[in-house]
């Protein structure tokens, strides 16, 4: 999709810090971390969020959560992490390119603000 930062990311137009990818997936760490490690994973393809992607592909949404718990894993993240799936204007997406955060390395709070 044109105009979309992260299938710009995706295409390698703009760089980015790659720690993992696959066939169908690539994950990055977040330019603004918000804990020791952010890293987000995202399809190759592009949908708007996450309804959208379930929707059309569910397979490809349960490799975007196995390729988040494998770069956990690789992460260190023994103590355990979060995964975030930022959804529409109230649910704080900014990206419309559906994005799993991965975030750890601390004690996290709950709920969230
Ligand atoms: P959202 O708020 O949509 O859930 O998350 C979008 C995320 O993309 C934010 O955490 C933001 O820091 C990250 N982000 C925005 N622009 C860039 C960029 O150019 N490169 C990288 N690596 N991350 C970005
Ligand atoms: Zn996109």
């Amino acid at each position: 999709m044109s105009d979309c930062l992260f299938c710009a990311i995706v295409a390698g137009e703009i760089p980015a810090t790659v720690v993992h990818e696959t066939d169908d997936v690539v994950a990055f760490r977040d330019i603004s971390p918000q804990a020791p490690t952010h890293v987000v994973v995202v399809p190759r393809t592009h949908y708007a969020d996450v309804a959208e992607l379930s929707a059309a592909d569910p397979a490809l949404a349960g490799r975007l959560l196995a390729t988040g718990a494998a770069v956990a894993d690789a992460e260190g993240l023994s103590d355990g992490y979060r995964f975030v799936l930022n959804t529409g204007r109230d649910g704080g997406q900014t990206v419309f390119h559906v994005h799993l955060h991965v975030l750890g390395g601390r004690a996290l709070t709950w709920p969230p603000g």
